[in-house]
């Protein structure tokens, strides 16, 4: 279901685009809230993560989805940035026709660089 995993990925897209967002969008620990049911924290399970009040299941490469992982795969990518000017994009991605990415671009070489 790329839907959600596309919800998601906007979600996270948001959180670091506006630091703002991040308070009200994830929950204290830093787990990503459901983008079905937006009550619930997704938990990490076997194929991704997964809501335990509306049972749905996101596959995803990385099961501790958590603002802290996400910062830490910016970091990575930005540090193969580090000659270009700071700055850069996360935004979500879709390639060939519904496959769904988070990704960032760099704002000075514009490499497109996929976190998830
Ligand atoms: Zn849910
Ligand atoms: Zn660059």
């Amino acid at each position: 279901m790329s839907v959600w995993r596309k919800r998601l990925f906007e979600q996270i897209g948001d959180v670091f685009q506006e630091p703002q967002v991040k308070r009200t969008r994830t929950a204290h620990d830093g787990y990503f809230l459901c983008p079905k049911c937006d009550t619930h924290q997704l938990i990490p399970c076997q194929n991704g993560v997964h809501c335990s009040s509306c049972k749905l299941t996101i596959e995803v490469e990385c099961r501790d989805l958590t603002i802290d992982f996400i910062q830490h795969m910016l970091d990575m990518v930005r540090s193969d940035h580090s000659t270009c000017k700071p700055g850069g994009r996360v935004a979500v991605t879709t390639m060939a026709g519904d496959m769904v990415f988070l990704t960032w671009t760099c704002s000075d070489c514009q490499q497109l660089e996929i976190l998830l």
